[in-house]
């Protein structure tokens, strides 16, 4: 009777004690266990594109730079951590913005393969897909129908190239992890400049590569291309047309290093000697350019890892800004795949105070983060630029750049 007395005592104080703690410093104990809720819906999968304006003043040029994972939250948590909720950044440059919805084909919550394949072929796909509709059939993307029209073409990314994003941009497969296919098809592609990292997804494992296939398009590019390995390769290299470009600055992404050019260098590099293929007979110039690493800090719920990786973002935004700005022909967006780690910016307890803290939290505060089904801002600067404001589907941006540079009325033309 003794013993059944004392425990009670100790089972009443141990829950008392936990309702406490749990109360003043919910930290400590408290799994956050958010409320999840599964929403039926009815996926109709018909999607209605929007109507475009037509553009009068076209554009020449289109700049395309995507934040993977870069959501408004990722954005403005990023303002305030660098100088306070008044900062006026690069993202506060454009004159026009939208809200792009990002589901894939069949699920909520997208991967980087299938909306970088809306933006790049206006076509909604199933995650893991590059290039090919829901039922694996290639689509053509904005880089051959421009190569048709002699344009130049870039894709940049800070990831390896081979990666979803630029992938799309160049290559068609059922698989985002079909690196030896992607890499095959990119050193086919019509890209002319190639930059980020990679190099190992172009070189034979018997070589220290990582291709399964036992081919060597890294020695391919060396004969057939010319390959850049270094920042000062690409900032020393004296450009002449003829031969394509891969800037390939590290084996698989670029990890910072002293060597590797940051993603605004790898931009400026493109800006320049695209230009001076349009003063050799290209038409116009398209370059999609990634800050891929965005992503992989909101899966890392790294505040501060996303932090920089935003901050080199910003720096590229810079450039094509200005680049813009000078010549008026060129239409910049700057956009995102998804949104990743469902970022907040949480009241905090000093709500009725003044404050110099904001408190950030992911959506999976316990484990890593992923992507959400959010809505993600785009950006617009220059002509064409009117179709890009209220809500777009990720579909619509292929469609509006083309409207831009009015590409039906475009002579065909090869320029490499
Ligand atoms: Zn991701």
């Amino acid at each position: 009777m003794k013993f059944l007395k004392y425990f009670f005592v100790a089972l009443l104080s141990i829950v008392v004690t936990l309702i406490a703690v749990n109360q003043y410093v919910p930290v400590l104990i408290d799994v956050p266990k958010k409320d999840r809720l599964l929403v039926d819906f009815n996926f109709g999968k018909e999607i209605t594109n929007k109507e475009l304006i037509p553009v009068e003043r076209k554009a020449k040029n289109i700049i395309l730079l995507i934040g993977d994972g870069m959501g408004s939250n990722q954005i403005v948590a990023y303002k305030i951590a660098k100088e306070g909720p008044n900062a006026i950044t690069a993202f506060d440059m454009f004159p026009v913005s939208g809200l792009v919805k990002t589901h894939a084909y069949n699920t909520v919550v997208t991967d980087s393969a299938s909306s970088a394949t809306a933006y790049s072929s206006g076509t909604k796909t199933i995650n893991r897909y590059v290039g090919v509709d829901h039922e694996k059939n290639p689509v053509t993307n904005i880089t051959e129908l421009l190569h048709k029209k002699a344009y130049v073409n870039s894709i940049i990314a800070t990831s390896e190239i081979t990666h979803a994003t630029p992938a799309a941009f160049a290559v068609h497969t059922e698989s985002r992890y079909n690196t030896d296919a992607i890499a095959e098809q990119i050193f086919y592609s019509n890209n002319y400049f190639v930059l980020g990292g990679g190099s190992d997804f172009f070189k034979p494992k018997e070589d220290g590569g990582l291709r399964e296939d036992g081919k060597d398009y890294l020695s391919k590019i060396k004969t057939d291309a010319i390959l850049l390995e270094t920042k000062n390769d690409l900032v020393n290299h004296r450009f002449k047309k003829g031969k394509k470009i891969f800037g390939l600055f590290n084996k698989e992404e670029l990890i910072r290093e002293a060597h590797e050019p940051s993603l605004k260098e790898m931009l400026d590099f493109a800006l320049v000697n695209s230009n001076s293929m349009l003063e050799q007979g290209c038409k116009g110039f398209f370059i999609m350019a990634e800050g891929s690493q965005i992503d992989w800090e909101g899966h890392d719920n790294d505040f501060y890892g996303q932090y920089d990786e935003i901050e080199e973002f910003e720096n590229a935004i810079k450039s094509a800004l200005a680049f813009a700005k000078n010549r008026q022909d060129t239409l910049v967006l700057v956009t995102a795949d998804h949104e990743t780690g469902g970022l907040l910016i949480e009241k905090d307890t000093l709500r009725y105070k003044e404050t110099n803290q904001m408190k950030v939290s992911w959506n999976t505060a316990i484990g890593k983060g992923d992507h959400t089904g959010a809505m993600v801002p785009i950006f617009a600067y220059g002509p064409g630029s009117v179709n890009f404001t209220g809500i777009l589907d990720n579909t619509d941006i292929f469609f509006a750049m083309q409207e831009a540079i009015g590409i039906n009325d475009l002579p065909e033309g090869i320029c490499y």
